[in-house]
């Protein structure tokens, strides 16, 4: 059977540690989901220079931000790598991904896979976002990944459609500004349509884009996950909703689970 794909809006890294309506449905796809024999994380918060692949075999859980609680700075994701998913990865995208040994499993990644799959058992590999190439290249790159999912891999795209840290209102959970609503439903109506293009040309998506995706590091993920979608795959919202404002929430899955 083909494994399904998911986009997951991960918002605040204190997910990780919260109970809320979003880790409530996180935790409800990950039983829901097929057991995958690994995971590749298409994380915002690896957005480098290249093409890399996480190859190590036991990940270091990173913690890339400032300013949260110890608690969050003490966690951990143990989750095992797998060298041999890091050598298929590099072969589907030679000559494009070189092997990493420095980087681990960031928060993008382990803030949702700590409800996915709380018993960090599951392998976990990552791919970095090359930040010198186009929307189309990503588009292309996750379609060449496409036949993971036929392995048994889930391929897991973590960032946020909508995400405008600046504008962030930590103090008003329930605050959505119009122009986030906006290109959150633009983004959901493509999808729904299949209309794979517009996706990857999401600079024309809304009059206000620039508010909604001010740097495009938290949207691109998502355009890994559709690249793999066949024609006939269903896709679902099974969490959608602004966050604090100007953070998208919204989960895509590809595939039915
Ligand atoms: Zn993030």
């Amino acid at each position: 059977m083909t494994m399904p794909a998911l986009f997951i809006g991960h918002g605040s890294p204190m997910n990780t540690l919260e109970e809320n309506r979003f880790t409530a449905a996180w935790r409800r796809i990950g039983q829901a989901l097929p057991r995958p024999a690994a995971v590749l994380v298409v994380s915002a918060h690896w957005y480098i220079r290249g093409a890399a692949v996480t190859a190590m075999a036991a990940p270091r859980t990173i913690h890339d931000f400032y300013g949260f609680p110890q608690e969050l700075f003490a966690f951990r994701y143990p989750a095992p790598g797998s060298p041999a998913l890091a050598d298929r990865v590099r072969a589907l995208l030679h000559p494009l991904a070189t092997a990493d040994d420095g980087w681990g499993i960031d928060h993008g990644a382990w803030s949702v896979l700590a409800h996915l799959f709380p018993a960090a058992d599951i392998p976990v590999v990552q791919l970095s976002i090359d930040n010198r190439q186009s929307a189309q290249f990503h588009y292309e790159t996750g379609a060449r990944l496409a036949a993971l999912r036929d392995e048994g891999v889930l391929i897991l795209g973590s960032g946020n459609v909508v995400h405008n840290l600046g504008m962030l209102r930590w103090d008003a959970p329930d605050a959505a500004y119009d122009w986030a609503l906006r290109f959150e439903q633009a983004v959901k109506d493509r999808l729904l349509r299949r209309d794979h293009a517009a996706l990857v040309d999401w600079e024309r998506l809304d009059a206000q884009t620039r508010l909604a995706v001010p740097t495009p590091e938290h949207y691109l993920p998502l355009l890994y996950c559709i690249a793999t979608q066949q024609e006939d795959e269903p896709v679902s919202f099974p969490v959608e909703g602004i966050d604090r404002g100007s953070f998208s929430m919204l989960t895509v899955g590809i595939g039915a689970f």
